[in-house]
């Protein structure tokens, strides 16, 4: 194998696969979290992309795309890849990766939000599919469109029901767990309608004003919770906790300890189970 690149500070670097052309490989063991590589050149509008460069352009948001000439640009794809790219077009690696080992990304997943906030910037050009021979055991064989994330092949949006709702004395409804729940266990993942800031002087006359999520990046839109997440209880030493998974426009309610079967699950409303800051209604 022939080491073609060397020069950048990510370790990484590119190597010629017999079969597979270039591809970016790790240049030494690496836990999950590292920065690998960066993609990097000129941003341009899809129609100014040049043929020789469709295949490697990455799209920014809306019609901006970056034509790399870093070696990001000899990531290749897998359907169980170990990096990830974020917003800022830095790959790390979700996983830990030895040395040597391929760097891969996903070309055709995407997520929930991403897709939803810009279907049109996510049109699927013909030159970009290919036949997958990444050997995952989920491989989708062609790579011939965007797949959304936890909706088509991926986990399940709803697990289980390990919990029941109840009445919470003199709190109205609670939820209680059906079955003894783990230290660290999902107890409740909840779809979510995300009501942009501007709607919120209408929201806020509402009953959904007790019952939303802050919600984004700045956290000033609001996501109200189809599921049972906006259901449970506020406590200040509760049994569990919520996460905002704002990319897949879900809500994970999460055990901070053992939960016995028939137990109330409650949760902090300010997000950290250690937050003591007050909560905006009288607590019973
Ligand atoms: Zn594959």
């Amino acid at each position: 194998m022939l080491q073609l690149d060397s020069i950048h500070s990510y370790p990484s670097r590119i190597e010629e696969f017999p079969e597979s052309g270039r591809g970016l490989v790790a240049a030494a063991p690496l836990p999950a979290g590292t920065a690998v590589a960066r993609f990097e050149g000129e941003q341009r509008g899809w129609r100014d992309v040049p043929a020789d460069a469709v295949r490697h352009a990455i799209l920014v948001d809306g019609d901006t795309w970056v034509v790399p000439h870093s070696p990001a640009r000899w990531i290749n794809h897998s359907c169980a890849p170990n990096c990830t790219v974020d917003d800022g077009l830095t790959v790390w690696t979700t996983r830990p990766v030895a040395a040597g080992e391929q760097l891969t990304i996903s070309y055709d997943r995407v997520a929930l939000a991403d897709w939803q906030d810009a279907p049109e910037a996510h049109f699927w050009d013909e030159r970009w599919s290919f036949d997958c021979r990444c050997g995952a055991a989920g491989c989708v064989g062609r790579v011939d469109r965007y797949r959304v994330e936890g909706y088509e092949g991926d986990a399940e949006v709803r697990p289980g029901a390990k919990v029941r709702l109840g009445i919470s004395a003199g709190r109205g409804r609670g939820v209680f767990a059906t079955q003894p729940i783990a230290a660290g266990e999902l107890i409740e993942r909840s779809p979510v309608l995300v009501s942009p800031a501007s709607e919120w002087p209408a929201l806020e006359k509402t009953v959904l004003y007790n019952y939303v999520f802050e919600w984004g990046e700045t956290e000033e839109d609001s996501g109200i919770a189809l599921g049972y997440a906006g259901l449970f209880n506020h406590s200040f030493t509760p049994n569990a906790r919520y996460r905002r998974r704002t990319a897949d426009l879900l809500i994970d309610v999460t055990a901070v300890r053992a939960i016995a079967a028939g137990e109330e699950i409650t949760m902090n409303y300010n997000g950290d189970p250690d937050d003591r800051t007050p909560v905006w209604f009288e607590l019973k």
